[in-house]
């Protein structure tokens, strides 16, 4: 079996978000870029899997559909453990264009374990891994917190209200996972980090996909008002405080 896990390059998550353009592009200057967390997640579980398997999983590989500028991420993938690499050469536009990048990649490749992150920490669509499915008119799970592959079948968790379903599912197949999927995600060792430096980094060319939708603005929230500091002694000054300025009580 062979896993793919897609992975979203995002800013890291202390990034100052900033915009340009009379707010219609995302400022990228300056900005550290990482995998997205919940990608980090599903590549953690994935080697988890690989290693237990015997030689069940015969590779993990991972991909992003993004510009030369994303390979440290694809590298910093290697170097957790990921056997290789994929690279779309295409920005990334919309979840359709990614969508439909991924699934020219894999109708050319097949992967029977695809795994998605629920969101990418950036644009936060939650619709990528749901349109891919489609597209490969694959079985399709959300929200899924465990992934076991136990005498050859798969066995997933997911998080519902108050309590947690367990289903089974053919292969091929697209998991859309979340936190709970891996406890924590793996930090590179200085080996895994020389070894990555060799592991096969392949950059596809795009295929045609245009995107559907488009941004027109961004806004910032409003800036927090300022902190007050209340000594922890005066409790009348906190209770004016309420009453007067915030008047909740
Ligand atoms: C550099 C850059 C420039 C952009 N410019 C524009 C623009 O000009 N106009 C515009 O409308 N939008 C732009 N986007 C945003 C783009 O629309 C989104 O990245 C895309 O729609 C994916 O949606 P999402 O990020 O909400 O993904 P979600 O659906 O929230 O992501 C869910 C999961 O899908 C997978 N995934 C998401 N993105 C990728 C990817 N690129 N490669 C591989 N797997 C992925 C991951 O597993 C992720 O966890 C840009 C993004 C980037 C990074």
């Amino acid at each position: 079996m062979k896993i793919l896990i897609c992975l979203s390059n995002v800013p890291d998550t202390t990034t100052k978000i900033k915009f340009t353009g009379d707010n219609t592009q995302f400022d990228a200057a300056g900005v550290q870029w990482i995998i997205n967390p919940w990608d980090e997640l599903a590549l953690t579980r994935a080697l988890e899997i690989k290693e237990t398997s015997g030689t069940t999983i015969e590779k993990v590989t991972v991909l992003t559909v993004g510009k030369a500028d994303t390979e440290p991420t694809l590298r910093k993938a290697l170097a957790i453990g990921a056997d290789d690499a994929v690279r779309i050469d295409a920005e990334p536009k919309d979840a359709y264009q990614v969508a439909a990048q991924i699934t020219g990649f894999v109708k050319e490749q097949p992967y029977d374990i695809i795994l998605c992150g629920i969101e990418s920490s950036d644009y936060n669509g939650s619709t990528v891994g749901g349109m891919l499915a489609e597209f490969l008119d694959s079985p399709s799970v959300s929200s899924v917190s465990g992934l076991f592959l136990e005498n050859g079948q798969i066995r997933l968790n997911r998080e519902i209200d108050g309590g947690q379903e367990v289903l089974e599912t053919m292969i091929p197949f697209v998991a859309i996972v979340q936190k709970g999927i891996a406890k924590e995600p793996r930090i590179p060792s200085m080996r895994g980090i020389m070894m990555a430096r060799s592991k096969p980094l392949t950059v596809k060319p795009a295929v045609a996909a245009d995107e559907l939708t488009g941004f027109t603005a961004f806004e910032l929230p409003p800036p927090h008002a300022k902190c007050k500091m209340i000594d922890a002694e005066n409790v009348g000054e906190l209770v004016k405080v309420f009453r007067n300025e915030l008047k909740i009580i």
